[in-house]
């Protein structure tokens, strides 16, 4: 029998994997490879940093979401380089080392973007995967909890002082939620501190926040924020972040707790294809989504730019990647029957902002709406776009349950460990490998990290 054509994907992001599941009935064999092994529902990763749904309920195992797509095989292992020449994908942490194709599509999408400051990442946690939030969850929990037993007022106040880099739609919703956390969630569970008076800032470089959004929504956005305490200081720029804090220019911010939601750059794997790329290291992909002269290379999602469409590149959204990812399993079986490709077209459905457990923006063509309606609305979009039936379950459970009782049942304060470190404080604001004991010698070389 003759062997069918092999279509690797290299993501199980929206991109990735709906491409993967858009092939299904396709007589081709699909392997999807990712360096997780789990699709994650990016939209929702704020909510579990700010302890408001557990990791589980956002992502799903790629595996299990493929388990009866019979032409479909996963693996897990990362992608380190793609040899356009040999038409093989290089493998880091898989039995085999490389993997021929015979059509390849790229879905590695975006990682956090320090803009050439990557020491900030250390006091700065982006938020890109479920380490990430986490991570976030931890320190913003353990701030409070540092706080509770400080008695120095001015380093209890660094404490309870959170700044939130970057205006975009993640920034916002950090911000937003952690003003709730603060305010509403917390309010009644210290008994030396008062949660509400912790203070939230959200820095953003333009001159609104939103500005994908148009200008009455930005200020709808900035009223509601105001509303949970949230102070935005627009038109400032970040000069530096340490331990003590985040600077602008002259002026010093003293926080314990920055997040980071300034930038995403494309995956490091752009970097070795040898086609033209963007400032972000994104691919400039053709209008039928192949790399220039590979026609039967494709990229899509967070790690392209697509400039066919009005000169500006198409937004780094869930949409775009999947809409693409479709089309290029259109592309992929035109190429196979020796039909032309089509150029691709993105169709736009609007955009939303979600700020805290009542409010949102969202921009739906003409239509501009804020408030509660567009919080329904951004719920309902969100739920309904979740990968299983039990996480949407699951996530309206938790939602209506927080919704009601205020309380957040995903609490918790994970990886982070009381009797080391010279004091509580120091030790709620290291990172967790700084106050971990170095590695035990083993007689065997040199330890290797768990792959991630
Ligand atoms: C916090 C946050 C909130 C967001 N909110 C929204 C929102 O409300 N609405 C919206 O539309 N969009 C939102 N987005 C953007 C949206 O999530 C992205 O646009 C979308 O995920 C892009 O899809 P993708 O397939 O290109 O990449 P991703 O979904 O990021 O998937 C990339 C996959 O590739 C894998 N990978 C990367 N490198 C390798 C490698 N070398 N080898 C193997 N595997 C690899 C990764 O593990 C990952 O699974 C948000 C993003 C973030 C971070």
């Amino acid at each position: 029998m003759a062997q069918r054509p092999h279509v690797v994907i290299v993501g199980g992001g929206f991109g990735g994997l709906t491409c993967a599941q858009s092939l299904a009935d396709e007589p081709v064999d699909v392997t999807l490879i990712d360096s997780r092994n789990h699709h994650l529902f990016q939209p929702l990763l704020y909510q579990v940093a700010m302890a408001g749904l557990s990791p589980a309920e956002i992502a799903a195992p790629i595996r299990s979401v493929l388990h009866e797509q019979r032409n479909a095989s996963v693996l897990l292992a990362e992608v380190e380089a793609v040899d356009l020449t040999s038409r093989e994908v290089k493998l880091v942490g898989a039995e085999r080392d490389s993997l021929r194709f015979d059509y390849l599509v790229l879905a590695a999408g975006a990682q956090n973007h320090y803009f050439g400051h990557d020491d900030w990442a250390r006091y700065a946690v982006g938020l890109k995967d479920l380490d990430d939030a986490v991570e976030i969850r931890r320190r913003v929990l353990v701030a409070f909890e540092a706080a509770e037993c400080m008695h120095d007022p001015v380093e209890q106040k660094r404490l309870l002082t959170f700044v939130v880099v970057g205006g975009g739609p993640t920034g916002v919703e950090l911000a937003g939620a952690l003003g709730e956390l603060a305010r509403v969630v917390l309010a009644r569970d210290f008994r030396r501190i008062n949660p509400a008076s912790a203070q939230v800032i959200l820095l953003e470089g333009g001159e609104r926040i939103l500005t994908s959004f148009p200008e009455k929504l930005s200020k709808r956005a900035t009223r509601d924020l105001a509303g949970l305490g949230v102070e935005v200081r627009a038109g400032t720029r970040v000069t530096r972040i340490d331990e003590t804090g985040v600077f602008l220019g002259d002026q010093h911010i003293p926080s314990a707790t920055v997040l980071w939601a300034a930038g995403v750059r494309a995956s490091d794997l752009t970097r070795g294809l040898g086609v033209p790329l963007d400032r972000t290291g994104r691919v400039l992909v053709q209008a039928d989504l192949t790399l220039p002269n590979h026609p039967s290379v494709f990229a899509v999602g967070d790690m392209t730019s697509f400039l066919h469409q009005g000169g500006s590149p198409l937004p780094g959204t869930s949409p775009v990647a999947m809409q693409q990812a479709r089309h290029v399993a259109h592309n992929v079986m035109a190429s196979l029957r020796g039909q032309p490709m089509l150029p691709f077209q993105y169709v736009d459905k609007g955009s939303m902002a979600t700020i805290g457990r009542a409010a949102a923006v969202a921009q739906l063509g003409s239509l501009k709406l804020g408030g509660f309606l567009a919080w329904l609305l951004w719920l309902a979009v969100h739920i309904f776009f979740l990968i299983t039936f039990r996480n949407r379950f699951a996530v309206l459970f938790n939602w209506a349950y927080s919704y009601f009782t205020y309380k957040r049942g995903a609490r918790l304060i994970t990886g982070h460990r009381l009797t080391a470190g010279p004091s509580r404080s120091s030790l709620a604001l290291a990172p967790v490998a700084e106050s971990a004991p170095p590695p035990a010698p083993t007689g065997s070389g040199p330890q290797q990290a768990p792959p991630r």
